[in-house]
């Protein structure tokens, strides 16, 4: 198999390598979402794109002169140019309409698509972007008339501008007051479960105060029935008969209508209040997880975009919707999830839930949440619960929208057959919300001799071959962007020689992850199958001994978890066989490595 050169990094320099935006390992091409933040300078228009494959216009592309294009057909072989006038007559030639440009007036230039080969007539003046990523505003936020304002709304000057609504979702029912042995004063002592949580929010609270002043805070206590303390200066709201517990649009119009006055006080104002009443809390009675989850989208949903629900909780939902406890109520739950997790993603809230080890949660059920709406899923021991892993997390853009486009040579790998167009050299993927954490991976290959045939590609004739990836999302402030990264990949048939270039974590990465979410879909086989070969190519990789310093740690770590990975799979194998606990184990490490830090 052909692989890419990687030539362009230059492996002793490790530095430049983590600022890579579309690192390329041997085929595996990652881009961290964090590359939208850097959208400082813009376009102010939509990018020329071809007509054939939508590629982007992008600084390796070639304009021609009218004169310069006419010159050139007329070398082409006269079949070719017949053939032109055919595809062009004909009405179903599904995606290239033509692949030459005719009647070229003076005011115009040509560019050969280098995607697709397909040829764009554009005006004379256009100019080729200087970078391989350009960004391009698409449409403007239009201004929010339904901002609530803050109304201790100070004029004093602060750097941080995040006004979003956090929102701490906690579970108070009667197991919450288990103890775990903690260490006060270097004397073993047994703290009850609530308090333990508490105190890592009030930390959290306390450190958020310096870094997050802006920010709103507020509380939703679930045990038996849910309380909606909200920023904790106004009066609670109280859900408590069982109507509404169990009805969707019943609890959302008891926190739209009520909840729009419970959290309008910035952190700043009001860090003593909520420290206050997060110390009286008492345990009592069942688990209202769904109505208490629903409850914190309400007063979630009428911040600003990037709100945040963090769900603390122990136990099995077991009141009113989204009950997990009963076998024959489980599709319901599931449809209640879902339903929450379109309310949350459509209003740009992402969901973190917290829970704890060795108490059955069924994480299957809830993990899916914080996947869609880009937070993530913690197993903890409350004995040390630290929530700062949480704050450095944060949703950067929703609606996010890939479109990967690669040479008509290449194919992409891995991926579903419904994402797939134009013979396997285009991929559509729709992603919802990102964080600044999460990345997106492809693989691809080139294609066989007789797939190159059939796409009617010579590769011997190119030495280089383009990829771009379009993203296009809003931004928090509601303006709509597309991203496009472009990049050039000499081509070479030498295996070794690619694999000089090589980065080994981004490959790790990539395993890893593939590996993760082949076991989520429940593909235990082919996770296996897929795993073995992988392992082979790496373990053939340690060995080369041309392998540089940071590729040969990266080497040894990735060993180390996919050690843990194969352990995982065996477990997996035993599903039936599993308690709920052990399947929440396996569950959260699997969405753990599935939604980890972005590490290169
Ligand atoms: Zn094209």
């Amino acid at each position: 198999m052909g692989a890419s050169s990687s030539k362009m990094y230059n492996p002793s320099d490790a530095r430049a390598a983590e600022i890579d935006d579309m690192a390329l390992a041997t085929n595996v091409v990652v881009i961290p979402y964090s590359i939208i933040l850097d959208n400082k300078k813009f376009n102010q228009e939509a990018p020329v794109s071809c007509r054939g494959c939508k590629a982007a216009l992008n600084m390796h592309s070639v304009l021609q002169s009218a004169e310069h294009y006419y010159q050139k057909m007329q070398q082409e072989p006269q079949n070719d140019i017949e053939r032109a006038e055919e595809e062009k007559a004909s009405q179903d030639a599904k995606f290239l309409k033509g692949k030459y440009v005719r009647d070229l007036k003076p005011e115009e230039i040509v560019w050969v698509c280098e995607f697709c080969e397909v040829h764009n007539r554009l005006p004379v003046d256009t100019v080729l972007p200087t970078e391989e990523k350009a960004f391009y505003l698409l449409k403007k936020a239009q201004k929010d008339e339904t901002k609530i304002e803050g109304e201790t709304k100070t004029t004093e000057e602060t750097k941080d501008d995040d006004e979003t609504n956090l929102i701490y979702c906690i579970d108070i029912s009667g197991s919450m007051s288990c103890t775990h042995e903690v260490l006060v004063n270097e004397k073993p002592q047994h703290v009850e479960r609530l308090t333990l949580i508490i105190n890592a929010i009030k930390q959290q609270l306390r450190e958020m105060k310096e870094t997050h002043p802006n920010r709103k805070v507020g509380l939703v206590l679930f045990g038996s029935t849910v309380t909606m303390m909200g920023d904790c200066s106004q009066k609670k709201i109280e859900i408590n008969d069982s109507e509404t517990l169990n009805h969707f649009e019943k609890i959302l119009n008891v926190g739209l209508e009520g909840g729009e006055v419970l959290v309008t006080k910035a952190l700043k104002d009001n860090t003593d209040t909520l420290q206050l009443t997060l110390s009286t809390l008492k345990t009592s009675g069942c688990t209202a997880l769904g109505p208490g989850l629903l409850s914190s989208l309400t007063l979630a949903m009428q911040g600003k975009r990037g709100s945040k629900i963090i769900l603390c909780t122990d136990g099995l939902s077991n009141v009113g919707l989204g009950t997990l406890e009963s076998a024959n109520k489980l599709q319901e739950a599931q449809e209640f999830y879902q339903r929450v997790g379109d309310l949350a993603v459509g209003k740009g809230v992402s969901i973190s839930i917290i829970t704890v080890q060795g108490q059955a949660c069924k994480v299957d059920a809830l993990a899916p949440l914080t996947d869609r709406t880009a937070g993530q899923i913690l197993r903890v021991n409350p004995a040390n619960l630290d929530l700062k892993v949480l704050g450095s997390t944060g949703l950067i853009a929703t609606d996010v929208k890939v479109r990967g486009i690669i040479h008509e040579g290449l194919a992409f790998k891995n991926e579903r057959a419904e994402h797939l167009h134009n013979n396997n050299s285009i991929l559509f993927k729709d992603i919802g919300p990102v964080s600044n954490q999460n990345q997106a991976y492809f693989e691809y290959r080139v294609k066989a001799t007789e797939e190159l045939q059939e796409s009617g590609v010579n590769l011997d004739e190119l030495g280089y071959l383009p990829l771009q990836a379009q993203i296009t999302y809003t931004d928090l402030q509601g303006n709509e962007f597309a991203l496009i990264v472009t990049r050039k990949q000499e081509l070479t048939k030498d295996q070794s020689e690619a694999e000089k270039g090589i980065k080994a974590d981004i490959l790790a990465g990539y395993v890893e992850k593939q590996s993760a979410n082949l076991l989520l879909e429940g593909k235990a086989d082919e996770a296996k199958k897929k795993n073995e070969k992988w392992s082979q190519h790496m373990e053939k990789l340690a060995n080369n001994d041309d392998m540089d310093e940071n590729n040969r740690v990266a080497l040894e770590v990735w060993k180390a978890q996919n050690q843990q990975m194969r352990d995982l799979m065996e477990k997996g194998n035993q599903a039936g066989a599993l308690s709920v606990v052990e399947q929440d184990e396996i569950t959260s490490q699997l969405y753990a490595i599935k939604q980890k830090a972005n590490n290169i």
